[in-house]
């Protein structure tokens, strides 16, 4: 773009946002960028069930941390989007432009698949949703890594209160055989009773209803099972998939608007094997920071080379002082090596703190 000042508004400041923002800030240093978050502050999202623990997690002021990058930072809600004006409107009735637009508005519990949740059970899955949960028995629903990582901390950190994770695979199955096994005894030696093979019909005021009529009461009941993404993008009419996220090429432009990339757990993003991406930390800060190459690499006027991308590990967290490190193949399958205990945890540390500075915030 030649002329004028080019206009980037970057949708979201969580980690995918957040390592756009960033790299664009250095290196788009003609353009006018502009964040837009709800949030005062970006909480560390990979660390909320420790917060729902009792933890204390860490929190960045966003607007210190983008001016001191050197892009604007607006503290609003996005309630539309239009892409033939090349407008986003916000709360309070304003609207601004764009040249080009980069959709990361990220992932939120969702709680309309079974009856109750909405109603009565908690989640981890948004700073908003965390709450002290009340003394007394706890159910975990889901066996996918949050319910996992969370189950392990609230019987880490509240010994005297009965943590039951119930999900309909066993936790961790997608993994090898040795990481699986570490994790069912790691929880076990938490306290953490297992029951796998259910399905939650319903969540009650006090407890949950399987599939076969059983009620297994609790004194709270915290939902893992199943994520959702903003519905911004299919109501203003981008090519989105069947759960919202935006359709993207493989330079993770929407296929549908050109001049909107996505990142982060909003997007749909091819990924090895020709299955997509996961909605994980590991994704969105690599996809932030490459749609901001692509959009560099374009304003030179030179067309950018396709995203590559693989996993190289898988790593849940067992509490403060285990944890289990998956290693991948390039085809996403998990390889043999596992670390465990200690060394697991302390890599586990190690990588939730990198995340934290790749996205800017030390
Ligand atoms: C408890 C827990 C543990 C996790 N642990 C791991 C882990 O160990 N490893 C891993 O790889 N992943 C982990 N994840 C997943 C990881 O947190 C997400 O995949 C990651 O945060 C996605 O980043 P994102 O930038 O796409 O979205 P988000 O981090 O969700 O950021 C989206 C941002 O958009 C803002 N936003 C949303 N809607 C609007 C709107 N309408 N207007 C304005 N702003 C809006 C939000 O306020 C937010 O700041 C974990 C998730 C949870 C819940």
């Amino acid at each position: 773009m030649t002329g004028q000042q080019q206009r980037i508004v970057v949708l979201g400041a969580g980690y995918a946002g957040l390592s756009a923002a960033r790299r664009l800030a250095s290196k788009a240093r003609d353009a006018a960028i502009t964040v837009v978050d709800t949030r005062a502050e970006f909480v560390e999202r990979v660390r909320l069930h420790q917060a729902a623990a009792g933890q204390s997690i860490g929190r960045w002021d966003l607007r210190e941390l983008l001016e001191r990058k050197g892009a604007e930072f607006v503290r609003a809600r996005v309630t539309e989007l239009d892409p033939d004006a090349k407008q986003v409107r916000l709360d309070g009735e304003w609207t601004i432009g764009y040249d080009t637009l980069v959709y990361a508005l990220g992932s939120a519990a969702d709680r309309t698949s079974v009856p109750g949740v909405a109603d009565y059970a908690h989640s981890v899955a948004t700073p908003e949703d965390v709450r002290a949960l009340p003394a007394g028995p706890v159910i975990v629903v889901g066996a996918g890594s949050t319910g996992i990582e969370l189950a392990a901390e609230l019987a880490e950190s509240h010994r005297d209160s009965q943590v039951t994770l119930l999900g309909s695979e066993e936790p961790g199955g997608w993994l090898s055989a040795r990481a699986v096994e570490h994790i069912r005894s790691g929880l076990t030696a938490l306290g953490v009773e297992i029951r796998s093979g259910v399905k939650v019909a319903e969540v009650l005021p006090g407890g949950v209803r399987l599939v076969d009529g059983t009620v297994v009461p609790a004194a709270a009941v915290v939902w893992t099972a199943g994520f959702t993404v903003p519905a911004l993008a299919r109501r203003a009419g981008l090519a989105v998939d069947e759960q919202g996220r935006i359709r993207t090429d493989e330079t993770l432009r929407s296929v549908s608007h050109p001049d909107i990339y996505a990142a982060g757990d909003a997007a749909l993003i091819d990924g090895p094997g020709g299955r997509p991406l996961r909605m994980a930390c590991a994704t969105a800060l690599p996809t932030g920071s490459y749609v901001a190459r692509a959009i560099v690499t374009r304003a030179r006027g030179t067309e950018p080379e396709p995203m590559t991308f693989r996993y190289h590990l898988q790593c849940i967290s067992l509490g403060r002082r285990d944890a289990v490190i998956q290693f991948l193949d390039a085809d996403d399958t998990p390889a043999t090596r596992v670390l465990r205990g200690r060394t697991g945890a302390w890599v586990k540390e190690r990588i939730v703190r990198f995340a934290g500075s790749a996205a800017g915030m030390r």
